[in-house]
């Protein structure tokens, strides 16, 4: 699976790639996303795409409340952690679900990204290396769904969303934030400046799943170039050619980025009206 899937953020790339300056194979092969912008994060990885039975998983668990499919979510979720360790520093790293606001806990019971962020240590290899830290994400408010938003109002309906309660658990140290599902990016971006911002070293990514969007390759340059990280789409397009989930083996390494600074063009993103997923 090396080379189909962007190194940093785990997007897809049925579309010819671009290599980082000096890189050789497609081990660094960025979507056109990356080669832009460096998300806030330094990596995110998914065990699988968001689609058959894994997304049968995650509805059962959150919206019909079978906990049982948290065990299942969170042996896998233990696989893409264990991969994803490899390439994290020494240290103990700190482990952070994305919290959902008061409300809709109570509504559902749970958090089930916390649920499967349990599950998912009790069967990690190296359990000494991960803290669980809950309470240190808050979510201030609910934040809604993002479907059918601009990216302009998604930004806006994540802004100020999250702040860190307790920032001694998290300074200086790598975290890993988990979620279910990541669509976008925008909620793991978010979350992601706001743990920054309270002065973790770094943030790195694993979910269960994510939706991968395929361009269409007439469209790229315009699409490449309306997207940020703050505020891409989401899940426009899931004809997926692969269902197999997906391996971030990490490499080594990755050559550094000398790509220029944002170069954000007008917008008027068609594949913001066409909208699905969690944000
Ligand atoms: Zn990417």
């Amino acid at each position: 699976m090396q080379g189909a899937y962007c190194a940093v953020c785990g997007e897809g790339l049925h579309i010819p790639i671009r290599l980082d300056a000096g890189g050789s194979s497609n081990d660094d092969a960025r979507c056109l996303l990356c080669q832009r912008v460096d998300p806030p994060f330094e990596r995110a990885v998914a065990y699988g795409s968001y689609e058959g039975e894994l997304r049968d998983l995650i509805h059962l668990l959150k919206f019909q409340q079978v906990r049982p499919a948290a065990k299942i979510l969170g042996r896998m979720l233990a696989e893409t952690i264990a991969g994803l360790e490899q390439v994290m520093p020494v240290g103990k790293i700190a482990v952070v679900p994305v919290p959902l606001y008061a409300g809709k806990r109570a509504q559902r019971g749970f958090n089930q990204a916390e649920m499967i962020t349990r599950a998912a240590l009790k069967r990690i290899s190296r359990p000494e290396r991960f803290d669980l830290c809950t309470g240190v994400l808050l979510r201030r408010r609910e934040t809604g769904s993002q479907i059918g938003l601009t990216r302009h109002q998604r930004r806006e309906n994540l802004r100020g969303a999250f702040a860190v309660g307790d920032a001694t658990q998290i300074q200086k140290r790598d975290v890993l934030l988990i979620d279910d599902v990541l669509t976008t990016g925008t909620t793991a971006s978010e979350c992601a400046r706001v743990l920054l911002r309270a002065g973790a070293a770094r943030v790195w990514v694993a979910t269960a799943a994510r939706t991968l969007k395929i361009f269409d390759v007439i469209a790229l340059p315009e699409i490449a170039a309306e997207e940020d990280w703050d505020e891409g789409p989401e899940g426009t397009d899931r004809r997926l050619r692969d269902h197999r989930p997906q391996d971030h083996r990490p490499q080594d390494q990755r050559p550094q980025d000398q790509r220029p600074q944002d170069q954000r063009p007008q917008d008027h993103c068609p594949e913001d009206q066409r909208v699905a997923g969690h944000g």
